[in-house]
């Protein structure tokens, strides 16, 4: 064994233990998961790590491409997910399907999943404990996934991935680094319901999307960096 190796594991440590201190309680570590969303699935199984599990009727667990470029993360589900088990597929789903067809993308072509798996009561906002019982199970998704590009939706999206008490209106324009995955934040369709004139913001952000996922398709830019 290289005589630096049992320094580099006390640095290490030195270094988790600042970030514990500092209040970071999970790592994603830009590695390759040899796990399956399927595994993710049933380690979630039955879940009951938070109250929700009392009143929701699915749990939803996301669905799309394991191997997609970009990843949607919404809020939590609502009535009509909590139903059909499946994530944004109400009003707000109608519309953020159109919103992915308005840059040439199927919803089979991309991971949607939502920052909690089960609905609130009278889909209230998501409670702490509740975004940080699922928060593992999202992070293992992202993992497995390895998008390229998450594009955030809505303020609790946004906090949650990155961590942050900032309001979507001010986390909107900016792009983020998430351990080398591009975190777009941007309006939640079911806020556009609501403030339509707020579409073109969000046209904004899809068009920037758009243009990153040519780059990551190109052939010239995928030597090395992007070979899916
Ligand atoms: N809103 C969300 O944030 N997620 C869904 O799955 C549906 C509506």
């Amino acid at each position: 064994m290289d005589p630096k190796v049992p320094e580099i594991i006390e640095d290490l440590k030195f270094y988790l233990e600042y970030l514990k201190g500092m209040g970071v309680e999970s790592l994603l570590f830009p590695l390759p998961s040899k796990s399956t969303l399927k595994e993710v699935r049933t380690e979630l199984g039955d879940c009951r790590r938070c109250k929700l599990h009392r009143t929701r009727k699915t749990l939803v667990f996301g669905e799309g491409n394991e191997k997609a470029i970009l990843m949607l993360v919404g809020e939590g589900p609502g009535y009509e997910e909590d139903v059909q088990g499946r994530p944004f597929v109400g009003k707000a789903g109608q519309l953020l399907t159109k919103i992915l067809q308005s840059i040439h993308l199927e919803r089979e072509e991309v991971y949607i999943a939502n920052i909690i798996k089960c609905r609130p009561p009278q889909n209230r906002n998501p409670e702490s404990d509740e975004i940080s019982a699922c928060h593992p199970f999202l992070l293992r998704q992202i993992q497995v996934i390895q998008p390229k590009i998450i594009c955030a939706l809505g303020t609790f999206a946004a906090q949650s991935l990155l961590q942050t008490g900032e309001k979507i209106s001010a986390l909107r324009g900016k792009i983020f680094d998430l351990h080398g995955i591009r975190v777009i934040p941007t309006y939640h369709p079911a806020f556009l319901l609501r403030n339509p004139e707020r579409k073109k913001e969000v046209w904004e952000d899809m068009k920037r999307i758009a243009a990153w996922l040519k780059e990551f398709a190109d052939p010239v830019y995928s030597v090395g960096k992007c070979n899916r």
